[in-house]
């Protein structure tokens, strides 16, 4: 345990963000770099002896929260490196990025703030590539059995680094320009610098993964032919298949996809354009869909500099205590303010898009929208509340429907769908194909990078499983039918 009375003697502290008109104009991580180290002992210290670490069942990846916070608390930073890389391949994107279940069902959390178990988190990470203690880990010998794996995000990384530690002589196929995923083009670089995903590639090439981007497999290359070449195949393709809003006047110019927009902002930041394509820079900005997604959608409208921007929501505005039917140790859908709310603009709820109006040229100009209200368990439209809003550029951010079904992946390897349409798989993540597994947004829906990462493990080990006669030294941290505490 770390310090017996730490939760009584100290206070919560998070780390210090940078004054929005400074980190407006730039595109770097909104925290002061450097504010955590010095309080983060002493927060670690917060976790107390709480007997049953309900946290461990909040982290999809069981991450050991109470044994890193006890070596942080007392400044052993390489053990507690070890620990936090027994159950998790990439910690400086969770410590960056996750919504952090774990706090939600942090026991102290009951009745006082939570540990800050995320900012623990990447201090730790931070300090371990500082220090030089993230090395390559390559096997030491080689199974002879080869895998590829399809898609490049969280879930097709920890796959692939998993398979290639075990032995496999494994490939990533990835049909973008650059390894990362939805952490490379969809997460702008204020949420998280890319600086973290190139140094993981270098190390995961250095442990002998191959990475091949550029190629769509369905398209560039055929199933059949990666199953012939390939003992095994991970999907790990995502969901990234966008919901759209079939409106009048949706075919206007000016109205985009998120997914569609926040790749060029992250593309600006590779060197690959000097301005975006598609830039909010003048222009009112409405962002439809209250979500992360549509968050930051905002803060990279408010870096190219948007005369305004307004995010609709549909639903009501969340409470800001836990519902009665969200219990703790239950991961609570709370009104949140993320760094990009902080900077401007304006959140809309309860309201629902009726319309686009445009100008003689075909741009959008005008949002049509009106207030709407849960009746008998329906939402449903309230009489003479439509209004228009300036709307000159419109971002889409509601939400994912599944795996792309138009490059011909699904089809030409025969897999079926559940009933929501993402890839099914059974208990060991394998699909209805032999030799054929799925991992992350593919297989699981629209979700989170730890799940994602959590997925890419399990599914390495039934691969794993597969390729070595039923054993596995591989670590199972999580089945797809297992409830965790979290969203
Ligand atoms: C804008 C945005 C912000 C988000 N922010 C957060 C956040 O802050 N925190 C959080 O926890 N989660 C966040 N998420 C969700 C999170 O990013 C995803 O849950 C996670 O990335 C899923 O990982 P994945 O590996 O399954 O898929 P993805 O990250 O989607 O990666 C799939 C990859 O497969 C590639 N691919 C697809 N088909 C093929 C093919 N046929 N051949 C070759 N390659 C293919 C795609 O190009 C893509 O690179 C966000 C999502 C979005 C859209
Ligand atoms: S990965 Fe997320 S849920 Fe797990 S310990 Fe880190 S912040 Fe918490």
């Amino acid at each position: 345990m770390a310090d017996p009375k730490g939760f009584l003697t100290t206070d919560r502290e998070v780390a210090e963000t940078r004054p929005v008109g400074e980190r407006l104009r730039d595109w770097n991580e909104v925290y002061v770099p450097g504010s955590l180290l010095p309080i983060i002992g002493k927060q670690a210290g917060r976790c107390m002896d709480c007997g049953i670490p309900f946290c461990h069942n909040g982290c999809p990846l069981g991450n050991l929260i109470p044994e890193w916070n006890d070596y942080a608390y007392r400044g052993d930073w390489a053990t507690a490196s070890e620990r936090l890389h027994a159950t998790n391949n990439f910690p400086e994107f969770t410590g960056r990025l996750c919504p952090a279940p774990c706090e939600a069902a942090c026991v102290l959390g009951i009745n006082q703030p939570a540990v800050t178990i995320k900012n623990v988190e990447v201090t730790i990470i931070d300090k371990a590539w500082e220090a030089g203690g993230v090395t390559p880990q390559p096997p030491e010998r080689l199974s002879g059995k080869t895998v590829a794996v399809i898609g490049s995000g969280p879930a097709g990384l920890a796959a692939a680094q998993q398979l290639t530690r075990a032995g496999h002589t494994v490939a990533v196929y990835e049909r973008a320009d650059r390894i990362g995923g939805l952490l490379r083009y969809g997460i702008p670089e204020f949420k998280m610098e890319k600086r973290h995903i190139n140094r993981r590639i270098e190390q995961m090439r250095a442990e002998g993964t191959r990475f091949r981007t550029g190629v769509e497999v369905g398209r560039d290359i055929s199933a059949k032919d990666l199953r012939k070449r390939y003992d095994a195949v991970v999907i790990a393709a995502g969901s990234t298949t966008a919901r759209d809003l079939p409106v009048p006047g949706r075919e206007l110019r000016g109205i985009h996809q998120a997914m569609e927009y926040l790749p060029l902002a992250n593309k600006v930041q590779e060197g690959d354009f000097v301005t975006p394509p598609i830039t909010a820079e003048g222009k009112h900005v409405v962002v439809i869909g209250g979500g992360d997604t549509g968050a930051d959608c905002v803060g990279t409208a408010h870096r190219q500099g948007a005369a305004s921007v307004t995010q609709l929501e549909i639903m009501p505005r969340p409470g800001e205590e836990r519902a009665a039917n969200q219990p703790w140790p239950t991961f609570p859908m709370l009104y949140k303010v993320t760094s990009a709310h902080e900077e401007g603009g304006e959140r809309v709820y309860s309201v629902s898009t009726t319309r686009f109006e445009g100008d003689e040229d075909g741009n959008v100009q005008w949002l049509h929208l009106v207030e709407v209200e849960f009746t008998g368990g329906k939402l449903v439209q309230k009489e003479g509340t439509g209004r228009r809003i300036p709307a000159q550029l419109v971002t889409l951010a509601m939400g994912f429907v599944g795996t792309d079904r138009e490059n011909g992946l699904v089809e030409q390897f025969g897999l079926e769908l559940d009933e929501r349409g993402n890839i099914a798989r059974d208990a060991e993540y394998a699909t209805n194909v032999s030799g054929v597994f799925v991992a992350g947004d593919a297989g699981r829906g629209q979700s989170l990078i730890v799940w994602a990462i959590a997925e890419g493990r399990a599914a390495a080990r039934g691969v794993d499983r597969l390729l070595t006669d039923g054993h596995s030294d591989l670590p199972y941290p999580i089945r797809p039918t297992d409830r965790a505490l979290t969203v």
